[in-house]
C-alpha cells in the first residue's frame, strides 16, 4: 500500500498545429489503501491522468509522489504498480497461468514460488480452474479476472485500472463490479480506477474525482459530490436522472432569502451555514433532483404548477416528464405509475435539497 500525491501537474498533447491540454494543474492527494475514480466526460483528461501516475506519460509541469519519493521521473517498472486496461492487453498465445506469473518470471521469481503465488491470486479472482486454458477460450469476464489476477500476482502497491469493466455486458459488469468491491477490501491496496460510468464511481469509491476539460471540479466522498456538488457541472454530471435546474431570482431580506422562479417561491434562511457562496446575488440558478419533486394531483396554490408530458415506469419506481409554463423538468415517484400524458399536476420542491448555483460561475451558493 502507499499514498500517491499529484502536485500541480499539467500536461499538454500537441497534434497538427493546434496544442490542447489535457490535465490543467490538478492537485490530488490519494491516501494508502484508499479507492479513488476519476470519472468525467470523454476527453476530461482522466485516462491521461492515470498514464502518468503510470508513468506511460510525463507531465508537462508539476510532480508526482509516491509515499513521499518524487517518482515523476522514475520508470512505470519501478514505481511499484500495476494496471489493468480496458482491453485486459493479455498475451493471446500464454496460458492463463504463464499470462498471471508473467511478471513474476520477469523478476526472476524461483518457479515453485511463482506456481505458488499464481495459485493464490488466481483463487483470489475465482479462475483456478482455467490456469491452463488459452485467452481465446476464455469469456470477456474470463479475461478481465485474468488481467485483474496479473496485476495483483506480483503485490504492487498501488493498482491502476482503465474502465476494466466496460468491454463486459451489463450484468456481469454489476457483478464484476461488486467482486472488485470486496476484493479491495480484503487485500486492501491503493487503487485508482478511471470510468466514465458514475454508478462505478459512486459504488466502488471511498472518493471520487471529477474532471472536466483537465480540470478537477470535486474530489470528495461519494455522498457529498451527490448531496453537496462544488458547482454546476459535478451537479449535473453525477445522478441519474439529471438534477434539474431552473433559472430563479433572489431577493434578499433581513432574515430571508426569497427565491423566486416562474409560478413558484420559497424562503431560504439568510447567512446559515448552507450558505457557500455570496448571500446577495439576484439571480441563480435552482438546482433540484428529480427524486426531491413531489408530484400531486391538480393545480394547488403554493405548488409550481404543470404538466405531464410523458411516464417511464423503471420498476420500482417512475420518470415523470413535465412542462411547468415551458420549462422541462422531470420528477422521479416511487409507488405510482398512474399519471398520464396531459395530467395537470403541482410540484413540492424539497427546500431541504435544494441547491442554488451561481449563474456565471456555476459555483454552489447553498
Ligand atoms: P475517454 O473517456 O474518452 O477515454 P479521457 O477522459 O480518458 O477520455 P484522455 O484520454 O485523458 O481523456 O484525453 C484527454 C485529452 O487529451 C483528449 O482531448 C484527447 O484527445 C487528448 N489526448 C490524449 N492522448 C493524446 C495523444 N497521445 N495525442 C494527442 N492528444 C491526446
Amino acid at each position: 500500500m502507499a499514498n500517491i500525491v499529484l502536485s500541480g501537474i499539467y500536461k499538454e498533447f500537441t497534434s497538427g498545429r493546434e496544442t490542447h491540454l489535457a490535465v490543467d494543474g490538478l492537485n490530488l492527494d490519494v491516501a494508502n489503501g484508499e479507492f479513488i475514480s476519476l470519472v468525467g466526460p470523454s476527453g476530461c483528461g482522466k485516462s491521461t491522468t492515470l498514464r502518468m501516475i503510470a508513468g506511460l506519460e510525463s507531465p508537462d509541469r508539476g510532480r508526482i509522489f509516491v509515499d513521499g519519493r518524487d517518482v515523476t521521473a522514475v520508470p512505470p517498472q519501478s514505481r511499484g504498480l500495476s494496471m489493468v486496461f480496458q482491453n485486459y492487453a493479455i498475451f493471446p498465445h500464454m496460458t492463463v497461468r504463464q499470462n498471471i506469473g508473467y511478471g513474476l518470471k520477469i523478476a526472476g521469481m524461483a518457479r515453485a514460488d511463482q506456481e505458488k503465488r499464481v495459485r493464490e491470486v488466481a483463487r483470489l479472482v475465482d479462475i483456478e480452474n482455467l490456469l491452463d486454458r488459452y485467452p481465446r477460450q476464455l469469456s470477456g469476464g474470463q479475461r478481465q479476472r485474468v488481467a485483474v489476477a496479473r496485476a495483483f500476482a506480483r503485490n504492487p502497491d498501488i493498482i491502476l485500472l482503465d474502465e476494466p469493466l466496460s468491454n463486459l455486458d451489463a450484468k456481469l459488469r454489476d457483478q464484476t463490479r461488486a467482486e472488485l468491491k470486496q476484493l479491495h477490501q480484503r487485500v486492501g491496496h491503493t487503487m485508482i480506477y478511471v470510468t466514465h460510468d458514475q454508478l462505478e464511481a459512486l459504488t466502488l469509491s471511498d472518493r471520487i474525482a471529477i474532471m472536466n476539460k483537465g480540470v478537477l471540479q470535486q474530489f470528495a466522498a461519494p455522498s457529498v459530490v451527490f448531496q453537496q456538488p462544488a458547482n454546476l457541472f459535478v451537479a449535473t454530471f453525477i445522478g441519474s436522472p439529471t438534477m434539474n435546474i431552473i433559472p430563479a431570482t433572489l431577493l434578499h431580506g433581513e432574515a430571508h432569502t426569497a427565491v423566486h422562479i416562474e409560478g413558484w417561491s420559497a424562503s431560504l434562511p439568510r447567512g446559515g451555514s448552507e450558505w457557500l457562496g455570496p448571500t446577495d446575488v439576484s439571480a441563480a440558478l435552482v438546482g433540484i433532483r428529480p427524486k426531491d419533486i413531489t408530484v400531486h394531483d391538480g393545480h394547488v396554490e403554493g405548488r409550481l404548477p404543470a404538466v405531464v408530458t410523458l411516464m417511464e415506469p423503471t420498476g420500482s419506481d417512475a420518470i415523470l416528464h413535465l412542462d411547468a409554463d415551458g420549462r422541462a423538468l422531470v420528477a422521479q415517484v416511487a409507488d405510482r405509475f398512474d399519471f398520464e400524458p396531459g395530467d395537470k399536476v403541482s410540484l413540492d420542491l424539497s427546500l431541504d435539497h435544494l441547491h442554488l448555483f451561481d449563474v456565471d460561475s456555476g459555483l454552489a451558493l447553498y
